[in-house]
C-alpha cells in the first residue's frame, strides 16, 4: 500500500482494523481504539470469500461500501480503506491455506463451519503482510476468531500486537452485527433473547452446575417460533474446549450459534 509508505519510512505506527464491510457502531469502536493507539488506521473491507462455507451467506452477505465510506469520514486522524477484489488479493489463487492452531480450530465455530478458520488465517496473512500494522484490532463478539488470530501472529511470526475490543450492542441488547441488517424489526425484536439467554446464564452461573446451565439454554430455545440453535456451549477462556465442570481456577464464557430466518448469528459472554 503505497499511502503507507510515509508511515513506514518515518517508524509512525500503524493499526489495522479488518473487517467485511457493511459497517456499524461495532466496527467503528475498534476504529476508535485504533486511531487513539496509532498514527495511522488502516480499515480492510473485503468479504473474504475462503471463510465462507455457505455460498448463499457469501452472496447474502450485506455489502454497503458508500456507507462504508460515510461512516469513516468523520474520523479526523489518518484513515485507509483497503478494499482489493479478491482475484489481486489471491494472486487469481482463491483458495486457503492449512492451519494448525493448537486445536482451538475443531471447536464451536470450526466445527460448524468447515475451513472457516483456515480462511481467516490466510486472508489475515495477506493483509497482515501487505499493511505491516503494529496493532491489529478484533472484536471480542468473535471470540474464538480473536483467539486463533492470536494463534496465527505466532505462526507466521509476524510482528503484529492483536488487541481484544469489547463487544458492542444495540441498547435492546442484541449484539451490532453486520449479518443484523438481513433480519426484519420482527427477527430483530426476537433475536434478542441470545442475550437475554446468556444473561441468564451469568446470573446463574455460580449456582446451577453446566448440565443444568445448558438445560436451561436449551429450553429457551425449543419450540422457539423464529430461533433455532445451533450450538450453546461454555468453554474455557483460554482453550475454548467445552467444560462439563466449571474449576475455581478458570475462566469461563458462553457461547451461542442459532438461526433467524436463514440468518446465522453468533454471541458470547463472560460467565465469571
Ligand atoms: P466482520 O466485519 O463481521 O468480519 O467484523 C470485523 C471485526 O469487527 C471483527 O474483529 C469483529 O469481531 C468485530 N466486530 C463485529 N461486530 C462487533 C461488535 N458488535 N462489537 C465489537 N466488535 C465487533
Amino acid at each position: 500500500m503505497e499511502a503507507l509508505l510515509p508511515f513506514l519510512k518515518n517508524r509512525k505506527s500503524i493499526g489495522f482494523v479488518p473487517t467485511m464491510g457493511a459497517l456499524h457502531v461495532g466496527h467503528v469502536s475498534l476504529v476508535e481504539q485504533a486511531s487513539i493507539e496509532n498514527d495511522c488506521v488502516v480499515v480492510s473491507i473485503f468479504v473474504n470469500p475462503t471463510q465462507f462455507d455457505n455460498p448463499t451467506d457469501l452472496q447474502k452477505y450485506p455489502r454497503t461500501i458508500e456507507n462504508d465510506i460515510a461512516h469513516l469520514k468523520r474520523f479526523s486522524k489518518n484513515i485507509f480503506i483497503f478494499s482489493p477484489n479478491a482475484s489481486d488479493l489471491y494472486n487469481q489463487n482463491i483458495s486457503s491455506k492449512h492451519y494448525d492452531y493448537s486445536g482451538i480450530e475443531h471447536e464451536m465455530e470450526g466445527k460448524h463451519r468447515i475451513g472457516h478458520f483456515d480462511g481467516v488465517g490466510t486472508v489475515l496473512n495477506l493483509f497482515f503482510r501487505i499493511v505491516k500494522p503494529d496493532r491489529a484490532y478484533l472484536g471480542e463478539k468473535d471470540f474464538q476468531q480473536l483467539q486463533i488470530v492470536k494463534k496465527l501472529v505466532e505462526i507466521e511470526n509476524l510482528p503484529v500486537k492483536v488487541v481484544g475490543c469489547p463487544i458492542v450492542r444495540e441498547s435492546s441488547g442484541l449484539a451490532m452485527s453486520s449479518r443484523n441488517k438481513r433480519l426484519n424489526p420482527e427477527q430483530l425484536n426476537e433475536a434478542v433473547l441470545i442475550y437475554k439467554t446468556l444473561l441468564k446464564v451469568k446470573e446463574n452461573f455460580k449456582l446451577l452446575s453446566i448440565s443444568k446451565l445448558n438445560q436451561l439454554v436449551e429450553k429457551e430455545f425449543k419450540n422457539h417460533p423464529y430461533l433455532s440453535l445451533e450450538y450453546f456451549e461454555i468453554a474455557d477462556t483460554e482453550t475454548l474446549k467445552t467444560t462439563i465442570y466449571k474449576s475455581k481456577k478458570k475462566n469461563y464464557r458462553g457461547f451461542i450459534a442459532c438461526f433467524i430466518g436463514g440468518v446465522r448469528l453468533i454471541d458470547n459472554m463472560a460467565l465469571n
